[in-house]
């Protein structure tokens, strides 16, 4: 009996065999995968679940491919560290507060995840080329998992996309094309590409497959909580479809009876962007939450979608479920960036600063009680986005090497002992 059932329509409910398209030829509404829960349900449980790869591929029973005897696709991708961050929580008023940290992914951002499972079903398909409209980070994945699999590259990305990004997609040998224009026009030239050849752009004409990998990151987050959710998630928004899932996740955990108690209630899902692109947040401002398209302009390259797929839906589950959508100014993002580096020692993109950014400002606001559980998803490390630093270093002038100038510079604060080497223990720290 198979677990996946159809593909159906998020508006008007149409169900479709399972096929490589992503909208409703009535209503061209999204289309999700459709699962027979009952069956899940009997295959899946916390054991079982404890007992599969430190991987997304744990979950494998509520993901959408179809894998037998069959390995997926995959790096290792997932089962990152969910991390209790006290210092940043000190600054913020919060003593239940998680870094999860989707940095330490294969390649460095949350979404090889999505790729591990669009990749896997693509291959099962019997795609030969995968391919992608990318704002960088899904260029990394995409030729990564590309040449895991074996099959062909293409990946599509606007011409001024930050050299790291660049660099380190190029290394993996994909085909690189480059755009002048933005991720918008990336995209609706991708959009045009799909009906002309028979490729698996993973976030278009695949997209129901691939958009369900992110879900993973919600799993994760509840079984390293002790298979509780949180009260609230904060959670970068570019086009909005990993928050979509985010939902779906929480409502799978929920219903299939793998979190319980008051772990089981549905969380806050809060958004986070960049002013300078931020139809979302504008959205949610807006009584009829109606997204209305920007031209983006930020240093958050990789969530800057001027025209979100999945915005509206964004709005009416922020609501629904009591969260908000916020955005940060430039500095805002860097002054994130540093704070969490300077707090916890974790570097992040961007993006991450943003998050970082909307966290602090909805904390500063008062927004949460001191025992709140609050945990805020970062999806990309800093090393992608490092320029954006450049200059704000603060680096003192460099000196000779000699002791009397390190002694004149940096003077009481480095006072060095009589004797070199380790501090004898006195009386009162030697253990009986
Ligand atoms: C793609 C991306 C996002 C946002 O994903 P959407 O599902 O498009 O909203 C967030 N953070 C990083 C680092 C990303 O690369
Ligand atoms: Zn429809």
């Amino acid at each position: 009996m198979s677990r996946i059932l159809s593909l159906q329509c998020r508006e008007c409910g149409t169900e479709i065999p399972v096929s490589p398209t992503h909208v409703c030829d009535l209503c061209f509404g999204p289309l999700d995968v459709r699962y027979d829960y009952a069956e899940v349900a009997r295959r899946v449980s916390r054991e079982s679940i404890s007992a599969g790869p430190p991987s997304i591929w744990r979950y494998r029973e509520l993901l959408p491919v179809e894998l037998d005897d069959d390995e997926p696709v995959t790096l290792g991708e997932g089962f990152t560290p969910l991390v209790h961050a006290p210092n940043l929580g000190e600054v913020l008023g919060l003593r239940n507060l998680y870094i999860k940290n989707d940095t330490m992914n294969p390649t460095n951002s949350f979404k090889d995840r999505v790729v591990s499972v669009a990749v896997s079903w693509a291959r099962r398909q019997g795609f030969e080329t995968i391919a992608c409209a990318s704002t960088g980070n899904l260029a990394n994945a995409v030729a990564a998992y590309a040449a895991r699999a074996g099959l062909r590259g293409y990946v599509f990305i606007p011409a001024n996309l930050e050299e790291a990004k660049v660099a380190t997609t190029a290394v993996f040998r994909p085909t690189m094309v480059r755009i002048n224009g933005n991720y918008d026009e990336v995209n609706r030239l991708c959009t045009e590409l799909v009906d002309l050849l028979d490729w698996a752009f993973c976030n278009i004409n695949i997209r129901p497959f691939y958009s369900e990998g992110s879900k993973t990151l919600t799993y994760e987050t509840a079984e390293q909580l002790g298979w509780r959710l949180p009260d609230e998630i904060v959670i970068p928004i570019a086009s909005g479809c990993q928050f979509v899932k985010h939902h779906r996740a929480a409502r799978e955990l929920i219903d299939l009876g793998l979190v319980t108690g008051s772990g089981a209630a549905m969380p806050r899902l809060t958004g986070a962007q960049a002013l300078g692109c931020s139809p979302v947040a504008a959205a949610f401002q807006r009584a009829d939450g109606h997204v209305v398209p920007v031209r983006p302009d930020t240093i958050a390259k990789s969530i800057a979608i001027g025209n979100p797929s999945d915005g509206g839906y964004v709005v009416r589950i922020a609501r629904s479920t009591g969260g908000v959508v916020d955005c940060v100014t430039e500095e805002e993002i860097l002054e994130g960036m540093e704070l969490l580096a300077r707090t916890e020692g974790i570097f992040t993109e961007t993006a991450g600063g943003v998050t970082v950014g909307v966290l602090a400002k909805l904390a500063r606001a008062g927004r949460w009680r001191h025992d709140e559980t609050v945990v805020a998803y970062i999806t990309g490390h800093g090393l992608k986005t490092a320029e954006v630093l450049n200059g704000r270093s603060q680096l003192e002038e460099a000196i000779p090497p000699s002791v009397r100038a390190f002694r004149e510079r940096f003077g009481a604060a480095a006072e060095v002992p009589a004797v070199a080497g380790r501090r004898v223990p006195t009386a009162a720290t030697t253990p009986a």
